[in-house]
């Protein structure tokens, strides 16, 4: 055995052993074969969870987390309920945790935040669609190249299979992407959320982040932190008159107009505030048709916004 390990290169192993972080003892249908991911995505994670970072550094790292980890596992089994639901609070809590000891609030509800930017959400990834996407690639691959062993695996889930049947005549390449994309509602636009308007400006990310959380309505404004079982005198921290909300704090305070009309006047522009943060972004966009710079003009909400906020921390 030594003198093949020696010829051939290899190493002797004993069994039980991983082969590819994947128990050779496991059956695939066993809750097991998934422990290595749960730990290499826990590990990850608390990895960063030391260090102080914004809600978009947080969500760039859940992105890259699942990028990272070794998707021969979503793309061949099937991926159980319970291991979904243990992934999802790992980062479900380093989102809205990071680096905090006690809990936070979870701001916004997950099935929300888990769509795609076009559809309202932050784009991080659902796991079911991820893993469906990844097994069409295989079925993909089995229309380009004929009947393989692994195709006949795999073959049992039937519902991907009439979907790549239908899609497969046209011979193109597949990729993982658009596969999600399609899965995941056809990539259909919600077309009353400002997608555009939060993530296509030149504003940096963590900006764009704090934006998507505000047409969420989903800022710590005091009236938002009674919601949530802490009472407080509820005053606008601004001016003193109204309830704090965020409607008035970032849209019809007297003191954040002030801000408002600096802009409204170098262009002479007659306007009246809407009631609500995503009908603002709209409106201003639309506002902007005659502006001779129109990305700038378009960066303007997202920056009085991140200004008062800024200002409110402090
Ligand atoms: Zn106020």
């Amino acid at each position: 055995m030594e003198h093949l390990s020696q010829t051939l290169g290899g190493v002797i192993g004993t069994l039980p052993l991983v082969y590819l972080g994947m128990p050779s003892w496991a059956k695939s249908g066993s809750i097991d074969i998934w422990n290595p991911i749960l730990e290499k995505c826990e590990k990850k994670l608390a990895k960063w969870r030391s260090q102080y970072l914004s809600l978009g550094g947080r969500l760039t790292l859940i992105n890259f987390v699942l990028d990272a980890l070794p998707t021969y596992m979503l793309s061949i089994f099937h991926i159980p309920q319970s291991i979904v639901q243990m992934l999802d609070k790992t980062r479900r809590n380093f989102l809205w945790q990071g680096n905090k000891e006690r809990k936070a609030f979870h701001l916004v509800k997950w099935k929300n935040i888990i769509r795609s930017k076009v559809q309202g959400g932050l784009g991080i990834k659902n796991l079911k669609n991820h893993s469906k996407a990844l097994k069409v690639k295989w079925l993909w691959r089995n229309h380009q190249e004929g009947q393989a062993l692994w195709y006949r695996v795999i073959n049992k889930y039937e519902e991907l299979n009439k979907w790549v049947t239908k899609e497969g005549h046209n011979k193109g390449s597949y990729k993982v992407k658009e596969g999600y994309k399609q899965i995941s509602l056809g990539g259909i636009q919600d077309l009353k959320w400002p997608w555009k308007q939060i993530w296509r400006i030149k504003v940096p990310h963590k900006v764009a982040c704090f934006t998507w959380l505000l047409v969420n309505e989903a800022i710590l404004t005091q009236d938002n932190v009674a919601k949530r079982g802490i009472s407080l005198c509820n005053r606008c921290s601004l001016c003193g008159k109204a309830n704090e909300t965020v409607r008035h704090v970032f849209l019809h305070c007297n003191f954040t107009d002030q801000l408002w009309q600096i802009f409204l006047n170098l262009r002479g522009i007659s306007w009246s505030m809407p009631s609500k943060i995503n009908e603002t972004l709209f409106s201003w966009e639309m506002a902007g048709v005659g502006a001779t710079n129109k990305e700038r003009w378009r960066m303007i909400p997202a920056c009085i916004w991140w200004t008062i906020w800024m200002g409110e921390k402090r």
